[in-house]
């Protein structure tokens, strides 16, 4: 695992216009960790992985998210409360006031790249103010081997300095946070926050504009793992539906847990080095995979310790977001490097709160565009005290926050792909059975896991479909090792009528919410629309 340690190479930082910078480059993990501890930035847990606060925040913040305004992207990029506008003069000015608070700092510079194909590599130079958010690009990024570094030439700059704060009137950010992309630049800067995700989301976003724009592939957030004969699987879903836990079976190599690119030739590869895992009530016995990757060298991020560092993962006072990211080679079975071949099979996850969609279904190709574009989760928000309800969630593309160009372009791709390839396309539902939130339960992990292995062994073929009445998939009746009185959610309800009234109104929300692309929808599109 020691990979990158005594690097005798020194860099400078003034042509970046951060001047008399101490500058720790390519530090290895375990120094980074050694720093973190010694500047009282975290601590060591009885893992023996890092653990810290990110402070503030401990999610991204998509509101303060910018891309800047300029002739690249004017005409290409999908303006509105996603993508939002940032000035290009704005842009320099903090630009330069950023550089010149990481000046005369002690600042931890590590050179990585992101895309496993060499034909999509990306070098990233990051600058990080603090060493764990050095770590973190190293457990995220692909690592360059030593040799690599002597004539290493970033193509992407990201400035992250989360002690920086915007002063938002004179800056044009909207509050003392802010990430902002300069596609023309190819520079990120990050500041006011130590939420580490925006520094991986920073590139996907980056890499979501240029590989569709410039590459003809299909960037995609989704996680992948491929069989024994090379059958690769794709997992989309928002954040929560399940793509880091899925996509790790121990049946299967794991590609990569987030971020992946479709090429024409017909090949998906990993953006990423590294996975970024939930660990809210993680437990070995529910995902052993998980949870035996950290080690020495995993970063645990707003866990509650014990004196003894042990972790409490049932502990939600920091946030509910709690995660740990470690390199993928903290999982055993993977593919190196991390691509794959001849994709098979797609699931779209989601956790639908409402408790109404099936566990899992089998979708026509105008239910999966029309699914993909909706792009469906559901939140449980805290609305009164001690009242929790589930709120419909749509991101277009199961990862609008990170899509800079329409969804629709990005739909076109994955249809045109899944045509191409033959795929089969599964709707699973990893989120309630019995009830909506508060009344049923979450679908159990393992039967989860045995309904996506009987998709990926084919054994879903031959069994009997059933259609389901308001929203026109076609659930399996009987699946190995799930009971079959669960395959249709209706059953799992013991108020019928209560089920019907729910999966209308959940209906509703789908087509309140696809209206907005119904004028870019042809008519197989529009026929995978709920039809109750
Ligand atoms: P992100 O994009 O934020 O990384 P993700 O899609 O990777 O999100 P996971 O990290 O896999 O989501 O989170 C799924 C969470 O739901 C885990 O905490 C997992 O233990 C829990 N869970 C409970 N039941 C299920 C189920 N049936 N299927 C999948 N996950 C489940
Ligand atoms: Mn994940």
């Amino acid at each position: 695992m020691v990979e990158n340690t005594h690097i005798t190479k020194t860099i400078s930082l003034e042509d970046y216009g951060i001047t008399k910078a101490k500058v720790h480059y390519q530090l290895s993990p375990e120094e980074l960790q050694e720093e973190t501890i010694r500047l009282g930035q975290g601590v060591e847990s009885s893992f023996g992985a890092l653990a810290v606060n990110t402070g503030e925040f401990t999610g991204r913040s998509p509101k303060d998210r910018f891309i800047v305004k300029d002739e690249i992207t004017e005409d290409k990029v999908w303006w509105g409360d996603i993508n939002i506008p940032f000035d290009p003069e704005k842009f320099d000015k903090l630009y330069k006031k950023v550089a010149d608070y990481l000046g005369g700092r002690e600042v931890y510079v590590r050179d990585a790249y992101a895309c496993a194909d060499n034909k999509y590599r990306l070098n990233i130079r990051v600058v990080n103010e603090y060493p764990w958010s050095n770590m973190f690009a190293y457990n995220m990024f692909l690592r360059p081997e030593e040799e690599e570094l002597d004539s290493f030439k970033e193509d992407w700059l990201i400035l992250n300095a989360p002690g920086f704060k915007a002063n938002p009137e004179v800056d044009g950010t909207r509050q003392e946070n802010f990430a902002i992309l300069n596609f023309k630049k190819k520079i990120a800067i990050i500041g006011g926050t130590g939420y580490t995700g925006e520094i991986k989301k920073g590139i996907f976003s980056a890499l979501n504009f240029v590989l569709p724009v410039y590459k003809n592939t299909l960037p995609m957030h989704c996680s992948a793992n491929v069989g024994e004969d090379g059958d690769t699987a794709i997992f989309f879903g928002l954040s929560g539906t399940g793509k880091t836990t899925l996509s790790a079976d121990p049946e299967r190599r794991l590609i990569g847990d987030d971020e992946h690119g479709w090429t024409a030739e017909n090949t998906i590869f990993n953006f990423e080095g590294g996975c970024y895992a939930k660990v809210i009530n993680l437990s070995e016995e529910n995902e052993p995979d998980i949870y035996h990757a950290i080690k020495p060298g995993a970063i645990l991020e707003n866990v509650v310790l014990n004196e003894k560092g042990e972790v409490d993962f049932a502990n939600t006072s920091i946030t509910q977001n709690t995660r740990v990211s470690y390199p993928i080679s903290h999982i055993n079975n993977i593919q190196q490097p991390s691509r794959g071949e001849n994709p098979k099979n797609v699931f779209f996850l989601t956790a639908d709160a409402f408790g109404v969609l099936p566990p899992i279904s089998k979708l026509t190709p105008g239910q999966a565009a029309y699914h993909f574009i909706s792009g469906y989760t559901a939140k449980v928000a805290g609305t009164e005290a001690g009242v929790d309800e589930p709120i419909p969630s749509f991101s277009a593309c199961f990862g609008a926050p990170f899509m800079p160009l329409h969804p629709t372009k990005y739909a076109e791709m994955l249809s045109a792909k899944m045509k191409d390839a033959g795929v089969n396309v599964w709707l699973v539902n990893t989120g309630w059975t019995g009830g909506p939130y508060g009344v049923g339960s979450r679908m159990k992990l393992k039967y989860t896991r045995e309904m996506i292995s009987s998709a990926l062994e084919g054994k879903l073929e031959d069994v009997e479909y059933e259609t389901h009445e308001i929203f026109g998939l076609q659930m399996p009746k009987t699946c190995e090792g799930v009971p079959s009185e669960i395959l249709n959610p209706k059953n799992t309800w013991k108020d019928k009528e209560a089920y019907d009234k729910k999966a209308r109104e959940l209906a509703g929300f789908f087509k309140k919410n696809f209206s907005k692309f119904e004028e870019y929808a042809n008519d197989e599109i529009m026929n995978g629309a709920p039809i109750g």
